[in-house]
């Protein structure tokens, strides 16, 4: 009788414990996001690595971040007849995004830090075509967020703000 008694006292305290555990997650805001509901931002790391974010007129365009890229899926071109003084002018920095695994190595190896990881994650589309290569010369491409990690002033926020 004492153990019959000891089990029923068990199991109400076990599901009682259970039970509290279950009411504090039920009071709990959800954590999951409605991607791609508006206004549903989700929080990023500082160090993200998702979409480059590039600053065409600091880039040199001396490669050398093309020369680090394990799977060489960044393209760059040159205007072989024109310069800036001394400066080559840039006319293509592509990167294929099909091929990269947003591994970083592009970035430390660029002398004047143009080429950042931003936290552009979103490369769904309709089409595979697209998205798939972006040109950052030709005003493809999430360039200067503002949510970058790297220059949190630069974005293309802060831009459009400063021109309105
Ligand atoms: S993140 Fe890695 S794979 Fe992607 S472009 Fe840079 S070096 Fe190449
Ligand atoms: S390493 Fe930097 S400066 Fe050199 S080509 Fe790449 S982005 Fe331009």
């Amino acid at each position: 009788m004492k153990s019959y008694l000891k089990n029923i006292w068990h199991g109400v305290t076990t599901t009682a414990k259970g039970m509290r555990l279950t009411w504090r997650h039920f009071m709990t805001k959800p954590t999951t996001i409605q991607y791609p509901d508006p206004g549903e931002e989700t929080y990023f790391s500082p160090y993200e690595r998702g979409l480059h974010e590039f600053e065409p007129e600091k880039c040199i365009v001396c490669y050398l971040c093309a020369k680090a890229c394990p799977v060489d899926c960044i393209r760059i071109e040159e205007d072989k007849g024109e310069r800036k003084g001394k400066q080559k002018v840039l006319t293509v920095y592509e990167i294929d995004y099909n091929k990269c695994l947003f591994c970083e190595l592009c970035v430390d190896p660029c002398p004047v830090d143009c080429i950042h990881m931003g936290q552009q994650y979103d490369l769904a589309s309709f089409d595979r075509t697209e998205h798939v290569k972006i040109d950052f010369m030709n005003g493809e491409g999430p360039w200067r967020t503002a949510k970058t990690s790297a220059h949190p002033d630069a974005g293309l926020r802060g831009h459009l703000e400063g021109k309105d």
